[in-house]
């Protein structure tokens, strides 16, 4: 049997490792052995990280955009170019099937040749203000920039923040999830032989109380990127309200579903299964809540748990397939929702346990879930689950859809089926959610701004939106006479 490979922090252009010396094991979650050792960070590791980043931000910083950009599309090739390796890797130690892993992976391609295009128009504003003035704006990088990182789609949710982070100039200190810290450490090397200075990306691995908490409060940090619960962003939140420090924060979701009786049920059965089922259910988008018009409950239910059946369970099996849930805590996690669920009465359609059989012995794998006749002040229906489980809610009126639709404290997400164009936008238009998608569910195009209304997020990422988040606005006004 192989030995797990050690890896070490990325910092300045070189794998190091913890000045502790100690290591973490990232567990392979379809079958619970050690897909790889990682270096157990420490605040002493952050602080040699940042003074690497530091060092570095000047000449990144006063690079021409246009050859900034050209490095980053020049990392989108070179990802796509080791596709099979990186998605190998994120598939053994995140648990997606290999075809999953590398749609993600192709999507983080994506965020770098999309923002590295997108470098040179980084563009200011003349501003008039009479004959004797002259006033400007320009974009400047913050210096710094402290990116955090889940889990659920390890070098995808890494390139959301790091392709635009850098296309403006920033250099970056980053922090990926303890769980899956390979791919970005694996990437960061292969983006330094694509011309990135030393310095510009630097990884380092760890705990969030360790890691993660020194990087948010290091003074040179001066403005976090942070994708991750609702619990960690409050408290990170706190951190920059103390510092008086910009933070983009991407947080959790419970995003309502809603399927009119006017839907083509078709093309909605596949779109809304895939809501929340995709990715085993570990997406902060996932449609978990599908509010389901009465005239066609019993109709679209039936479809949903016959279309859950298609799907094999075990990440090496052919698509359309089911891997793991990602780590062992948030595999208890779902476990522990179907007890809630009972307690709160909801009545079972399908899945509801572990799943078992061949090859899954000492994998953490669930079965697709679908609750019925769920009302919306259940706890199931209120929380983020994180796993393949969706919960339907039937509803009578367009009114009471779009009341129950915005009765939670998220916001992230929300998909209309309807083919009345007047009813898509109008119901598009009320709902309080930052993405709302019509006639179909997740959209992994790098183009369109996300992020969340209430307590979803801070901030957008994705779009050209979230390259001018990266910057700090500068006026700058002359007086010419
Ligand atoms: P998490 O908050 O536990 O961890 C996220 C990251 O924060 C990890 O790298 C972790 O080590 C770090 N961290 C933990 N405690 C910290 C602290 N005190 N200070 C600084 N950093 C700390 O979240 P998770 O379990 O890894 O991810 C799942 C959550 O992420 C879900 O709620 C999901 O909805 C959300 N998510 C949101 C988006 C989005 O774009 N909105 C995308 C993916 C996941």
């Amino acid at each position: 049997m192989l030995m797990p490979q050690t890896y070490g922090h990325f910092i300045d252009g070189a794998f190091v490792p913890s000045e502790s010396g100690e290591t973490l094991d990232s567990i392979n979650p379809s079958n619970g052995s050690i897909a790889a050792k990682i270096a157990k960070g420490t605040a002493a590791d952050v602080a040699t990280a940042v003074a690497s980043a530091k060092a570095a931000s000047s000449e990144w910083a006063n690079m021409r955009p246009l050859d900034r950009g050209r490095i980053l599309i020049d990392m989108g090739r070179k990802l796509r170019d080791n596709m099979g390796k990186l998605a190998k890797l994120e598939s053994d130690e995140m648990g997606a099937p290999m075809g999953g892993a590398a749609m993600a992976l192709g999507t983080a391609a994506a965020y770098f040749e999309y923002y590295g295009g997108l470098a040179p128009s980084l563009q200011g504003e003349t501003i008039p203000v009479g004959p004797d003035k002259h006033s400007y704006t320009v974009h400047e990088p913050y210096g710094v920039v402290g990116v955090i990182t889940p889990w659920n789609a390890p070098l995808n949710q890494t390139a959301r923040s790091i392709a635009p982070a850098l296309a403006a100039g920033n250099c970056v200190v980053h922090k990926p999830s303890e769980y899956t810290s390979v791919t970005a450490l694996v990437f960061a090397q292969i983006a330094h032989e694509c011309g990135l200075p030393k310095g510009v990306w630097n990884v380092v691995t760890g705990l969030g109380a360790d890691v993660g908490d020194a990087l948010v409060r290091h003074s040179d940090i001066s403005k976090v990127a942070f994708t991750g619960s609702m619990r960690t962003g409050q408290a990170i939140g706190a951190i920059a309200a103390e510092k008086i420090m910009t933070v983009t924060l991407e947080l959790g979701g419970k995003s309502p579903d809603i399927v009119f009786e006017d839907a083509d049920l078709q093309a909605a059965t596949m779109g809304v299964l895939l809501g929340f089922i995709g990715n085993s259910g570990q997406v902060c988008l996932a449609g978990s809540r599908v509010l389901i018009q009465r005239s066609i409950y019993d109709k679209f239910s039936e479809m949903l748990v016959g279309a859950s059946q298609f799907f094999a369970i075990g990440k090496d099996k052919p698509m359309p397939s089911l891997g793991p849930i990602a780590n062992k805590d948030q595999y208890e996690k779902v476990l522990s929702y179907f007890e809630v669920a009972k307690e709160d009465g909801a009545k079972l359609l399908t899945g509801g346990e572990k799943a078992e059989g061949e090859g899954l012995e000492n994998g953490y794998y669930v079965k697709p879930t679908i609750y019925g006749d769920v009302n919306n002040d259940m706890r199931i229906a209120r929380e983020e689950i994180f796993g393949p489980v969706g919960v339907l809610i039937p509803f009578d009126t367009e009114e009471e859809a779009i009341a129950i639709a915005n009765d939670t404290e998220y916001g992230l997400a929300a998909g209309v089926w309807t083919q009345n164009l007047s009813r898509a936008h109008r119901v598009a238009g009320k709902i309080q959610a930052g993405q709302i998608y019509v006639n179909y569910y997740l959209e992994s195009g790098v183009e369109h701004p996300m992020g969340g209304y209430k307590k979803s997020g801070v901030g957008r990422e994705k779009g050209m939106v979230a390259l001018k988040q990266y910057t700090q606005l500068k006026n700058i006004a002359m007086k010419l006479s």
